[in-house]
C-alpha cells in the first residue's frame, strides 16, 4: 500500500500553540493516562517519553478518516513545510481533545486525533510541494488534506529527500500554555453567586470578564448563572495578584462543570440530552442534599425545572450514563437509557417534603411496558407484590400476566406510603 501524505496547516496562533504544546513537546503519559485506552501501548513502544499528538476538528473528519498508520504528515506554517512525521496511531477522543486544547468558539474540540513518531524538522517551501503534486505554486494550503496515492508518492519522495533542519524560531518562542488549575472553594463560589444576584448578569459578566454561557450554568432557584464567569470570579477573588482571564482557560466540563459539581453546586448542561447526565456522580446522598438546596426551584413548570428534577432523580436512583439498572417492577436489568426515574406518587400530588424525598418518591422503571402500565395503573404494588388489572387487550394482558403476583424489587418500606397512594388511584383508560 502506498504511503499517503497529509498536509497539516498549523499557521494560526492557536495551531502554533497546539504544535508547541503537544507535538514539539510530547505530552507526558501520566497527565492523560486516565483518558488513554489501547493507543497508549502502541505509542509508548515508539515514543517512551510521551505522546506527540495532533487533533483535527469535526470539520476535517472526512480527511481524518482517510489517515492510516504509517502515513506521513507535513506540518505547514508561513508557507513552509516545517515538520515531517509518521502517523503512529489514529483515534477519536473528545475528552482528551478538551483537556489538551480546550474547546473552540463553537464549543467543539479537536477530537479526531493522531499521534506521530519519527518526526524531524525540515524547511521546504510550500511552492515546491505544490509544484510536485501539480498544484499552482502559490496555492495556499488550507485545511487538513490527505493527498491521493499518486500525488502522495511524488511528494513523499520529495520530502524524504529533504534535509533535517532546526525548528522554526516561533516554536521556541511560544510559552507553554498556562496551566489551567482552577482554585475555587464553596465559599468563593458562593460569594460570586451572591455578587451575581446582587448586580445582575450583564454587570457581573463585565466585572468578572467571563463569557455568556454556551453550555454550563449554575442553577439556583429560577436563576441560571453563567458558570464560567462564576468560576473566574471565584478564582480571582483568591488570586487578585494573578487574575485569570477568560482566554486563559477553556470553559469546558473539566475546567468549569466538574470542579463546581465536586463542590456540590448544581451545574446544568444546556446541551445535554434531557435526563442523561447525572450531574453529581453516583453518590445518592449528594442528590438528597441538592434537592433540599433547590427547594422551590423544583416546583416549577418551566422546562429547566423539569430538566433539573429529572436529572436529580436519575442521579439519586443511579441512572447515570453507562449504568445498567434493574426495573423496580419487572426486575429486568437494562441500560440506563431504557429506564426512567418514575414518580410512584404523582408529582403534582406530592407535598414539598415528598418531592424532596428523591430516593423514595421515585424508582427506576423500564420503558418496555412497565412505565406506561404503572402510570395508567394497570400495575399496582400492594404489600410489595404486583397486582394487575386486565386491559382486555390480549397482547397487553400477556405482559401483565408475566408480572402478576411477583415481588416488585422497587418496593421498600420507605416507599410503601407512595405505593399505597398509587394503589388507591383509579385505573386509567388505554386510549
Ligand atoms: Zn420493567
Amino acid at each position: 500500500m502506498t504511503t499517503q501524505l497529509a498536509l497539516q496547516p498549523s499557521a494560526s496562533a492557536a495551531s502554533k500553540q497546539h504544535f508547541r504544546d503537544t507535538i514539539a513537546n510530547p505530552v507526558e503519559f501520566q497527565s492523560i493516562n486516565d483518558l488513554l485506552a489501547a493507543e497508549r501501548g502502541v505509542i509508548e513502544a515508539l515514543e517512551p517519553e510521551g505522546i506527540r499528538l495532533w487533533g483535527a476538528s469535526p470539520g476535517s473528519i472526512r480527511q481524518w478518516e482517510k489517515l492510516q498508520i504509517g502515513d506521513l504528515v507535513v506540518f505547514v506554517a508561513d508557507r513552509i513545510g516545517f515538520y515531517l512525521a509518521e502517523v503512529a496511531c489514529v483515534f477519536d477522543n473528545p475528552e482528551l481533545g478538551a483537556r489538551l486544547w480546550g474547546l473552540d468558539a463553537q464549543n467543539r474540540t479537536w477530537q479526531y486525533m493522531y499521534a506521530v513518531t519519527n518526526g524531524r524538522y525540515v524547511s521546504i517551501a510550500t511552492s515546491e510541494i505544490n509544484s510536485a503534486v501539480g498544484y499552482s505554486p502559490d496555492n495556499n494550503i488550507q485545511g487538513f488534506l490527505v493527498l491521493t496515492p499518486e500525488k502522495s508518492s511524488v511528494a513523499v519522495g520529495l520530502l524524504n529527500a529533504t534535509n533535517t533542519t532546526s525548528a522554526p524560531a516561533w516554536v521556541d518562542h511560544i510559552p507553554a500554555r498556562r496551566p489551567r488549575n482552577i482554585d475555587i472553594s464553596v465559599e468563593s463560589v458562593q460569594s460570586a453567586i451572591n455578587r451575581y444576584r446582587e448586580i445582575g448578569r450583564d454587570a457581573f459578566l463585565a466585572e468578572s470578564g467571563g463569557n455568556k454561557a454556551f453550555r454550563y450554568v449554575i442553577a439556583e432557584g429560577d436563576l441560571e448563572m453563567d458558570a464560567n464567569a462564576i468560576v473566574l470570579a471565584a478564582h480571582n477573588a483568591a488570586h487578585p495578584d494573578q487574575p485569570l482571564r477568560a482566554t486563559d482557560f477553556d470553559g469546558n466540563r473539566l475546567t468549569v462543570a466538574e470542579p463546581l459539581r465536586q463542590l456540590g453546586f448544581y451545574v446544568d448542561d444546556l446541551r445535554a440530552e434531557p435526563g442523561q447526565d447525572a450531574p453529581l456522580g453516583p453518590d445518592p446522598e449528594k442528590y438528597i442534599e441538592l434537592a433540599s438546596r433547590l427547594e422551590g426551584s423544583l416546583d416549577t413548570s418551566r422546562t429547566s425545572g423539569q430538566r433539573r428534577e429529572q436529572s436529580i432523580l436519575r442521579g439519586a436512583l443511579g441512572l447515570y450514563r453507562d449504568a445498567t439498572v434493574q426495573c423496580g417492577l419487572c426486575g429486568k436489568t437494562y441500560p440506563s437509557g431504557f429506564v426512567v426515574a418514575g414518580h410512584i406518587k404523582k408529582r403534582s400530588e406530592c407535598t414539598d417534603a415528598e418531592r424532596l424525598d428523591v430516593i423514595n418518591v421515585a424508582m427506576p422503571i423500564c420503558v418496555f411496558g412497565c412505565d406506561a402500565l404503572f402510570e395508567k395503573r394497570y400495575i399496582k404494588v400492594i404489600n410489595g407484590s404486583i397486582v394487575v388489572t386486565n386491559s382486555g387487550i390480549a397482547d397487553v394482558d400477556a405482559y401483565l400476566d408475566s408480572l402478576v403476583g411477583r415481588r416488585a424489587p422497587g418496593w421498600t418500606s420507605e416507599r410503601e406510603k407512595y405505593f399505597a397512594w398509587h394503589s388507591e388511584q383509579p385505573v386509567l383508560g388505554t386510549s
